[in-house]
């Protein structure tokens, strides 16, 4: 059928690679721009020098190539048609599909993440009405985030939420508010909502976001006999995973104790999603989600008919050249 059709040409990894421009603060500092993408193409140089202001004398060129490339002038709309698009109407047919976005903090990863899941959800409606007439179709919304290896509920005052798998390996994460949501401002309502509760964290600062990931799910169920009077079954998901920041899991050995525990926990599970989705790619039987609370909650979007989908977020500074090298690496490694 069409539908088959389609979803075999999509892809089942995606990796692409977005830089945003240089800010204000490198640009006070005198840094530079040390990443060059041809345009219309799908590989990046990072320029990495000896000196952060001056690039003239060069220790060496690094080359990378991805499956898309965006430079800083794509705007959100593109990025979009890109990598979320092409999904959405697979999960009318029992896809799992997730997008990540990874990458030190301050790279562009929120800036990213916010506008996708509403537009993919316009995108959802509009099938819900147009091409399926409702048909006992209903759309879900849920937000949480796993901070130091705990989950927490974004949409209903952080209660702390625990995981379980039932025996057809369902997660089901006990306690998670899910919305059922009609609309677009709905959804834009739960985003900032849930935005707002997560930057501020438990101690109103800032910095707490960049040691957490933000899970988002959009979950399409549907009621067995096409109207809404009998319960309504999982039919697909799209989860939106804004990741703790890439440097967090190099704080193992900051003074803090609360630090380095967090610092672990966040290395960990960005080691073992990398792991789970090289062995999504190698379509190997075992995948080992086990090695983190992150890896566990994805289970089933591991499993089966998935679609994965990695942003890696990059800053154009010579100033991060490292954390930018460290970046792409992963991405590369994924691939
Ligand atoms: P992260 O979530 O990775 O820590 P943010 O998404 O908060 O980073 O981005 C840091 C800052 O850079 C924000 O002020 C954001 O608005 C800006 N920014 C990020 N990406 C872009 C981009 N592609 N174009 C313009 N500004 C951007
Ligand atoms: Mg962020």
């Amino acid at each position: 059928t069409v539908d088959k059709e389609r979803a075999n040409n999509v892809a089942k990894i995606k990796v692409v690679v977005r830089k945003r421009p240089l800010n204000k603060k490198e640009i006070a500092k005198n840094e530079q721009d040390i990443i060059k993408i041809q345009p219309y193409s799908n590989y990046l140089t990072v320029h990495e020098t000896k000196s952060k202001v001056d690039l003239t004398e060069y220790v060496e060129n690094h080359e990378f190539v991805f499956d898309a490339v965006l430079d800083q002038n794509v705007a959100n709309d593109e990025v979009y048609s890109e990598t979320v698009e092409p999904i959405v109407p697979l999960i009318f047919h029992r896809t799992k599909a997730t997008c990540f976005a990874y990458g030190q903090t301050g790279s562009g990863k929120t800036y990213t993440m916010q506008p996708l899941p509403l537009k993919a959800s316009q995108d959802i409606l509009r099938f819900m009405h147009e091409t399926y007439r409702n048909d006992g179709f209903q759309l879900f919304f849920s937000f949480f985030e796993i901070y130091g290896g705990k989950l927490f509920d974004l949409l209903n005052d952080r209660k702390k939420l625990c995981m379980r798998e039932d025996g057809k390996q369902q997660v089901c994460i006990v306690g998670l508010q899910e919305y059922r949501v009609t609309t677009v401002e709905a959804i834009k309502e739960f985003i900032e909502r849930g935005n707002a509760t997560r930057s501020t964290g438990t101690t109103g600062a800032n910095e707490e976001s960049s040691r957490s990931h933000a899970i988002l799910q959009l979950v399409i169920k549907r009621s067995s006999d096409g109207s809404e009077s009998k319960p309504a079954r999982l039919v697909g998901k799209l989860s939106f995973i804004d990741l703790a920041g890439s440097e967090r899991g190099a704080d193992t050995t900051d003074n803090d104790k609360q630090t380095r525990m967090e610092g672990a926990e966040i290395n960990k599970s960005l080691l073992a999603l990398k792991e789970c989705i090289r062995a999504l790619d190698n379509d190997q039987g075992h995948i080992p989600f086990r090695g983190s609370k992150l890896t566990e909650v994805l289970r089933d979007s591991f499993v089966g008919n998935s679609r994965t989908v990695m942003i890696s977020c990059i800053s154009p500074s010579s100033g991060s050249c490292e954390h930018t090298l460290n970046t792409l690496r992963y991405a590369d490694r994924v691939k």
